[in-house]
């Protein structure tokens, strides 16, 4: 029996009184691209960290890859989001000062690798991403887009099977959203399953299921049809 990697039933959250999720039902399957757009304030990034168990619904159920969430400790959980979910966010979080092959490398600091082999799938994974040219840059050395690159080899140096990404490209110029959105696409074909929350229509009318989030309600859940059809 293999289980969908992200199953969500009935999902609220809720922040004093505010509802940020209501009702959420979503089922992601292994090998998925999808997109979750929506106004800003909508619920997309709650959405996607009760998703990445960063956070723990106010109520409903969250599983991930067949584990419900609310049965595992917060150590047991620790592990499960560490070998499978990688998390990219909009603000690239790379520490000042760190070259970028340290700091993919730390990306497998729970893994129980020696260090020798961290090191060894860090340059895989920068090489990967076109930055194999980069090791030692530190991110002040890095263009925006440069620096989303490396967030990106971080996020899967330890090969996850789910990358979640929120707005990894809305703070980049469009040349180099194009990049790191090639990039996720080509994890994708890779296996990866991707779900990157966008505000950009153009963005999502290119990936092959859209997730439309309004008032922390998902209001729409559907195939993208005549993908790359659109300009
Ligand atoms: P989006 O990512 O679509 O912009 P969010 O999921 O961040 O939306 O937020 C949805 C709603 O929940 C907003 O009204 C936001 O102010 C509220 N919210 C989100 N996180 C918190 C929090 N930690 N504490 C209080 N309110 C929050
Ligand atoms: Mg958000």
């Amino acid at each position: 029996m293999t289980y969908p990697i992200v199953e969500l039933g009935d999902v609220t959250k809720t922040y004093g009184d505010v509802a940020a999720l209501r009702d959420a039902d979503l089922v992601v399957e292994r090998g998925e691209l999808l997109a979750v757009v929506g106004p800003s304030g909508s619920g997309k990034s709650t959405l996607l960290n009760i998703m990445g168990t960063l956070d723990r619904p106010t109520s409903g159920t969250v599983g991930i890859d067949g584990h419900d969430v609310a049965r595992l400790s917060d150590r047991e959980l620790s592990a499960l989001r560490a070998r499978t979910i990688g998390f990219v966010f909009q603000q690239f979080h790379l520490a000042r000062g760190v070259p970028a092959l340290d700091s993919v490398a730390d990306g497998l600091l729970y893994s129980g690798r020696p260090r020798s082999e961290r090191r060894r799938l860090a340059q895989r994974a920068l090489v990967r991403v076109g930055l194999g040219h980069r090791l030692g840059h530190e991110p002040h050395q890095l263009s925006g887009g440069e620096k989303q690159r490396v967030a990106l080899a971080r996020a899967v140096v330890g090969d996850p099977p789910l990358l979640l990404a929120d707005e990894p490209t809305g703070a980049l110029d469009s040349r180099s959203g194009a990049v790191v959105m090639a990039l996720l696409r080509e994890l994708n074909r890779a296996g990866t399953t991707v779900v990157v929350i966008t505000h950009d229509r153009d963005i999502a009318a290119f990936l092959p299921r859209e997730v439309r989030v309004r008032d922390g309600r998902i209001e729409h859940d559907a195939p993208v049809l005549h993908e790359g059809a659109r300009a």
